[in-house]
């Protein structure tokens, strides 16, 4: 069985890694099953899942990027957009950095390749007007979550990331033979499309915001994050 799944608030408990992921790990270990981590965290925490975790693949960036181990052991890198599309993104935010510098990029930009991201509770609404007008103008994507506005260019989403890896890497995988785990907004492309889909009970926060939810809804507090991906894993 394959099993993939969001990374914070999936695979953690209260924003931490606890015993729980790595009681994950093991069952689907002895058991010869696969987890693959589908995360919108940047390009470098796939790197460090691949060489901390008994993984071999990572789908990072919300599905901009595959990271995983080649036939030698060795860790690649493979974008799921276009070198253009990357091209014209780091363009943009370069004059966005240039022309608005007051305007705050996430900490973490540096380290993406797929897409950015704004401190949205650092901006003020001059400052979330004048980067919604320049992205709208210029054809930028952008999606607001409760802490980023998230922007990319190209096509990019759980889904079409985990589809374009599937007919890439293991074309074997089929929906039949694998599920998808998840909690939040970001992972709503998976409940829409991917028909195996599960959300940990912290994901009744947001039910209401999602317009897909999960097939299956997990329920109570031994079902939040962690804990219900491995009660559901162990009850297959
Ligand atoms: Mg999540």
């Amino acid at each position: 069985m394959i099993f993939f799944s969001d990374f914070d608030g999936t695979l953690t408990l209260d924003g931490k890694l606890t015993r729980e992921f790595f009681e994950i790990l093991d069952v689907i270990e002895r058991r010869g099953d696969e987890l693959i981590i589908v995360s919108g965290r940047s390009l470098s925490w796939g790197h460090f899942f691949l060489t901390h975790f008994p993984l071999h693949y990572c789908i990072m960036e919300g599905g901009g990027v595959v990271v995983y181990r080649d036939e030698a052991g060795l860790i690649q890198e493979k974008n799921l957009v276009s070198d253009a599309e990357i091209k014209r993104l780091e363009d943009f935010t370069n004059k966005l950095a240039m022309n608005h510098p007051d305007i705050p990029l996430s900490k973490d930009s540096f380290g993406r390749r797929t897409d950015r991201a704004m401190e949205y509770h650092d901006m003020t609404e001059a400052q979330l007007k004048v980067a919604v007008d320049l992205m709208t103008k210029e054809k930028i994507n952008f999606s607001k979550s409760n802490v980023h506005i998230n922007f990319w260019c190209g096509e990019i989403s759980k889904y079409l990331g985990v589809t374009k890896f599937i007919k890439e890497f293991r074309p074997e995988i089929t929906e039949s033979n694998s599920f998808f785990f998840g909690d939040a907004p970001n992972d709503e492309s998976m409940f829409e499309l991917f028909h195996n889909s599960v959300g940990v009970s912290n994901i009744q926060h947001c039910l209401d915001r999602l317009n897909h939810k999960p097939r299956i809804i997990l329920e109570g507090d031994e079902n939040i994050g962690a804990k219900g991906v491995l009660n559901f894993i162990c009850s297959l």
